[in-house]
């Protein structure tokens, strides 16, 4: 067979294979930057030898199958995909190409953040919200209305002076901050951590009951109005319509007036970028003009007045010395890569991690192999492939162990998990610190002054077998201690003290009873308001409660069952900890006790002063300047533009007072 024929082939085997996985598995195999550079090598030889023209080529397609279980819905106007660029000589070309089409050189930029989610259609009818399609394969996608209906910062009423009838398009997405949130409470709840923030946007969207939808914490950046009324005569004058009628538009766009500006803003973010708290995968430049962009039109895949600039996902290879396997406090095992040192993004990168037995297997890793990393959505890096060519040709697969790497019991597996346990709950020495950690840790009892390696080291030293004799500390035995200064002591017993006053349900889910993370110990303290109470109830009383299934019944029954934990609780009680639940004076019970609040604007219901007390009565904080640390903007007319900048920056919700009202609700 002709040689360039089969390379084409192949490519388009490659590319459908790698479509498949990508779009309709949602597990893509190779980087985004590898997909698109074969893509590119594709359309060139399609392009030099036309006479192996193929119909159905991956270039002549916008990506994606319609999955089946959502009505399919054909769309308007097709949602094409974006041209990519990656040099600035792939844009200087597209100008060019510009510049002959529209016959002038007179032309602006809009560009963009390309946000890294998943992409929607809604439709707004006389100001309501009436549909919401995703891509699919950009000709007809899955009518996903009443998912997207949960997602707070999609309006389903807009304001202002709209078209009667038009469709905006968005992407959906889960900011870095949350992605880690909800993870953590997986892993308090013994579930497997979700791989990255885009997949589980995508994921969240086919969800069967909406009811589910709405626990993710998505959020929709809008981009584009699609429609036909013509009185609006720029992309930049769309978003700041948008932005009037309701949408939640980014920032952070620029009108550049020429290349040189766009490059600037590109590079710009491509330094930014890790600062900001969503995930960006390039920059997207639109003709500003749209009188231009209806003269440029579209070719049977992209528009012609747009292009991406997609940054590089850096990959690395690097050697795999060996894996090491780590014990959390419930016992499982977490197998670890360790690697070679590599720069990887501006740090050095040592270790990776493996997840579980079948992420070893699927990656197919032999000890010695030379392994592909690449910096996903999350902050560890991950092992994305094996360069199978530089393989050890005697070099062993890897297995995973047998027996606990402290304690030398031997592991279980149940048929429902992924992972590994250490069934010897007593006596396995990083079980017990790891309880201990994770009781005074910050979303727990949040005790301020004793750290990891303090617990490790009270642990050895025999003064802390378990929580309950942190509160049985004595100066005298401390003070021999290494590293143990007047001042760490203070600050050990200080941190103590405050922790009596943490509410019930944290206290609940610092006892580190199995599955039950943050929303199912609130839950139950909102239920059963006290321990005592809690403790009486039966198996079958649980699993009428939100959230709560067998598997957690029976972890809470099991966890009472056991003697040494009722006495520990005990000791607690004595010590002064909160196991009921409080109500302040006020007959309010402190729901908004973790968050903290930056006011801004002018109010139409209360003042701002009411608006603080009311706040402050629910037990959440109120500070004056945005942080890292602040959870929400409550915003009213006329938010200062320093602060909102600061709070888009940094992905901070704003809310308005209803908004406020709904949120002290939800937490009820
Ligand atoms: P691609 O998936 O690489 O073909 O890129 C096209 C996709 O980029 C669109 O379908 C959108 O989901 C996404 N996108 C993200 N940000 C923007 C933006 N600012 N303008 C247009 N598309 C965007
Ligand atoms: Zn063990």
């Amino acid at each position: 067979m002709n040689l360039i024929k089969q390379n084409i082939e192949k490519l388009r085997n490659d590319l459908h294979r790698h479509n498949y996985s990508y779009y309709v598995l949602d597990k893509p195999v190779i980087s985004d930057f590898e997909f698109d550079t074969k893509l590119k090598e594709l359309k060139i030889l399609e392009d030099k030898f036309p006479k192996f023209n193929d119909e159905n080529s991956p270039t002549k397609r916008v990506g994606g199958t319609v999955m089946k279980s959502f009505d399919s819905v054909i769309h308007q106007y097709p949602m094409y995909s974006l041209d990519n660029s990656y040099s600035k000589q792939d844009l200087e070309d597209w100008n060019q190409r510009l510049i002959r089409n529209l016959e002038t050189e007179n032309i602006n930029f809009l560009c963009e953040l390309k946000f890294d989610g998943v992409s929607i259609n809604l439709t707004y009818e006389n100001g309501n919200l009436t549909k919401a399609v995703t891509r699919g394969d950009g000709v007809q996608g899955d009518d996903v209305t009443e998912n997207i209906k949960t997602i707070k910062t999609i309006p389903l009423k807009l304001e202002g002076s709209f078209p009667e009838k038009f469709q905006i398009r968005g992407e959906i997405i889960i900011n870095k901050y949350d992605f880690a949130e909800m993870n953590n409470k997986r892993l308090a709840e013994g579930l497997e951590p979700y791989m990255n923030p885009r997949n589980t946007a995508s994921g969240s969207l086919k969800l069967r009951d909406s009811s589910e939808t709405a626990k993710r914490p998505l959020k929709c950046f809008f981009y584009q109005v699609v429609t036909q009324k013509n009185d609006i005569k720029t992309q930049k004058e769309y978003l700041t319509s948008a932005l009037d009628w309701g949408f939640k538009i980014s920032n952070t766009y620029k009108l550049c007036d020429n290349l040189a500006e766009v490059m600037s803003f590109i590079n710009n973010w491509d330094k930014e970028r890790s600062r900001l708290d969503f995930e960006i995968d390039g920059v997207v430049i639109k003709v500003n003009n749209i009188k231009f962009q209806k003269q440029l039109g579209f070719t049977s895949k992209y528009p012609r007045w747009s292009i991406a600039y997609k940054f590089k996902t850096e990959q690395v290879l690097t050697k795999l010395l060996s894996v090491s396997y780590q014990l959390g406090r419930t016992g499982a095992v977490t197998p670890v890569a360790n690697l070679e040192s590599v720069l990887l993004g501006g740090t050095y990168v040592k270790r990776a991690s493996l997840h579980n037995q079948d992420q070893i297997n699927k990656l197919d890793l032999y000890f010695n192999d030379h392994v592909f990393i690449e910096k996903g959505g999350e902050i560890i890096p991950k092992i994305v492939g094996v360069e199978f060519e530089k393989r050890d040709l005697y070099s062993e697969k890897i297995k995973f162990i047998k027996n606990c790497p402290s304690c030398n019991h031997v592991l279980k597996r149940s048929e429902s998990e992924s992972h590994h346990y250490c069934p010897n709950t007593d006596n396995c020495a990083p079980q017990i610190t790891g309880r201990i950690q994770h009781f005074i840790s910050r979303k727990a009892m949040d005790i301020n002054g004793i750290g990891n390696e303090t617990v490790d080291l009270l642990y050895k030293s025999g003064l802390v077998l378990n929580y309950a004799d942190l509160y049985n500390l004595k100066k005298e035995n401390l003070i021999v201690l290494e590293r143990m200064a007047e001042k760490s002591i203070d600050n050990i017993y200080f941190g103590l003290e405050e922790s009596k006053k943490i509410s019930f349900e944290r206290v609940l889910f610092a006892l580190g009873i199995r599955y039950v993370g943050q929303t199912v110990a609130k839950n139950l303290a909102k239920e059963f308001k006290s321990i005592d109470n809690l403790i009486s109830k039966t198996y079958e009383d649980l699993l009428l409660i939100d959230e709560i299934g067998e598997r957690i019944s029976k972890s809470i029954i099991d966890f009472f069952k056991i003697k040494n934990n009722v006495k520990l609780i005990d000791r607690l009680r004595n010590f002064g900890l909160q196991f009921e639940i409080i109500e302040n004076d006020k007959g309010l019970i402190d729901v908004l006790s973790d968050c903290r609040f930056v006011i801004s604007g002018i109010f139409e219901i209360n003042s701002r002063d009411e608006l603080k007390k009311i706040i402050e009565d629910y037990g959440g904080k109120v500070s004056s300047s945005i942080t890292s640390k602040t959870s929400y903007l409550l915003g009213g007319n006329n938010i200062g533009p320093s602060k909102l900048i600061k709070a888009n920056s940094l992905g901070i919700s704003i809310i308005s007072e209803n908004e406020l009202n709904d949120l002290i609700e939800s937490k009820h």
